[in-house]
């Protein structure tokens, strides 16, 4: 089994995002675009992904910053404090960490932000464009890097049976239409889906974000399928793992994502190579 590395692909993207950001320099000459990450409390897992997001951001050559609130933050306070950073010119991208506190409307934050700056396509305009096949706006970076994956290691899609599990607003559903823009042909599984295991098995290129770790083993890939693992866990032992036991797939998959070292270096590369054309835009 081809072992999909992510940091491969990841250095390719770097590569882009370096090409795009001499460009740049050409035009505004000393104008890094920022990322601004918004985080409400302290969960750790939000802490450490934006740890690690700035770390890339800088790598790639770009800024970032974190802009944090506490926990009980109320909607309204939230609001104006997220306004001023959408408004603010010296932020070109936007990464909001989720899910917000309950007494957050989360929906409210998604419609405010500006699409030109919503770098993880939440806003409804950069959902439409998902929706019509329109790539001047932005996808959510995970579903974005599973194609990013599978194209920087050739394995073509089109006229493939793709097979997603999981349809969730920020992976399985907008990664359903980019693959369809892709020509392949599309199933998309959830909790209600009957024979799940024999459904998996019919694809060519099965995509795990059920966010259920280890869950899908053997029983549920199809001999020589091409197996991405969007999910991202810390097992009882403390260690990573994703949706996927990768261990019994070895013999059957011909090809498949690690985790860690998979699909997560992979979208926070994307996540570069957006707020680099965000610059690009705002520069224009
Ligand atoms: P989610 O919980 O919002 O959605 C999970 C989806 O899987 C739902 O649509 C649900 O119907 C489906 N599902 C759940 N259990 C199932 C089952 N037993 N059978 C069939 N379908 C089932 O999760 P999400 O935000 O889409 O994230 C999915 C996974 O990807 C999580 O593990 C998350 O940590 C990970 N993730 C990774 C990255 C990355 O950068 N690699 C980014 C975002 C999310």
């Amino acid at each position: 089994m081809r072992i999909l590395k992510g940091a491969e692909v990841s250095a390719r993207i770097k590569e882009q995002v370096r090409e795009e950001l001499e460009k740049l320099q050409v035009k505004r000459p000393g104008f890094v675009p920022k990322l601004a990450i918004v985080r409400v409390g302290e969960n750790p897992d939000d802490v450490s992904y934006e740890r690690g997001a700035i770390k890339k951001m800088e790598n790639f050559g770009l800024r970032a910053q974190s802009y944090t609130f506490p926990k009980d933050i109320s909607n309204e306070e939230f609001k104006a404090g997220f306004k001023a950073i959408n408004e603010d010119p010296d932020v070109a991208g936007i990464l909001l960490l989720k899910p917000l506190p309950k007494q957050i409307q989360e929906k409210e934050i998604d419609c405010m932000m500006k699409p030109e700056k919503d770098l993880d396509g939440i806003s409804p305009v950069n959902m439409a464009k998902i929706f019509m096949g329109d790539d001047t706006g932005f996808a959510p970076c995970t579903a974005e890097a599973v194609v990013e994956v599978l194209k920087a290691n050739e394995i073509p899609i089109a006229g493939k049976r793709v097979t997603i599990v999981g349809r969730s607003l920020i992976v399985g559903k907008p990664l359903s239409m980019l693959m369809m823009k892709e020509n392949g042909t599309v199933t998309v599984c959830h909790t209600k889906t009957l024979d799940l295991p024999g459904t998996c098995r019919q694809a060519e290129i099965l995509v795990a974000a059920a966010g259920k770790a280890r869950m899908l083993d053997e029983a549920y890939v199809g001999q020589d399928a091409v197996v991405i693992d969007v999910g991202i866990h810390v097992d009882e032992d403390g260690k990573l793992c994703g949706d996927v036991d990768f261990a019994s797939i070895e013999q059957k998959a011909s090809a498949a994502t690690p985790v860690p070292g998979g699909v997560g270096t992979v979208t926070t590369a994307v996540l570069a190579k957006h707020l680099v054309r965000a610059g690009i835009r705002w520069a224009e």
